[in-house]
């Protein structure tokens, strides 16, 4: 269970993600999860320097969507500013809106990542399909009371992947 848990990689932040090293691994697809990855929690506003990551990717070829357990006109506001298709209400870790991303971009788990902030939806979930997983912190750090708790045991997880070296 723990091992689920745990993403392939750990970025700083989107804006650093080499691109072609994405590219080098064999990743043609690349599943992005809305809420403190690509906007704020709760804001829909994207910075400029999300928009010509997205671009950048574009570029380079990979086949783009977002999947996020957030409500469809949120989730739909982003992606069309964008212009990536998107899969919304996901209730991840579950497989099948990881399926359905995997389908709407005609990847197959083995060439496709999914980067998000969340250990136990987006890194799960990921892990769960066999995807390449990759874990950025948080953009802010207002969320729900809930995320909040649970944000509490993914330090704790994080720090004995750390300590394993699993993580660095
Ligand atoms: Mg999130």
């Amino acid at each position: 269970m723990l091992k689920k848990l745990c993403p392939k990689l750990q970025a700083n932040s989107i804006l650093e993600l080499d691109l072609d090293e994405l590219i080098d691994s064999g990743i043609k697809g690349v599943i992005f999860d809305l809420d403190n990855t690509l906007v704020e929690w709760k804001k829909d506003t994207l910075s400029q320097e999300v928009i010509d990551l997205i671009s950048r990717f574009k570029d380079k070829g990979f086949k783009l969507c977002i999947l996020s357990n957030a409500l469809e006109h949120r989730v739909e506001a982003v992606a069309q500013v964008l212009n990536i298709p998107y899969v919304s209400r996901a209730i991840k870790p579950r497989k099948s809106p990881f399926r359905k991303a995997l389908e709407i971009m005609g990847t197959g788990p083995e060439e496709t990542a999914v980067i998000g902030d969340q250990l136990f939806t987006d890194i799960l979930g990921g892990n769960r399909m066999e995807l390449y997983t990759i874990w950025t912190p948080p953009l802010s750090s207002t969320e729900l009371l809930s995320t909040r708790a649970v944000r509490q045991i993914e330090r704790l997880v994080i720090k004995r992947f750390r300590k394993k070296g699993f993580l660095k």
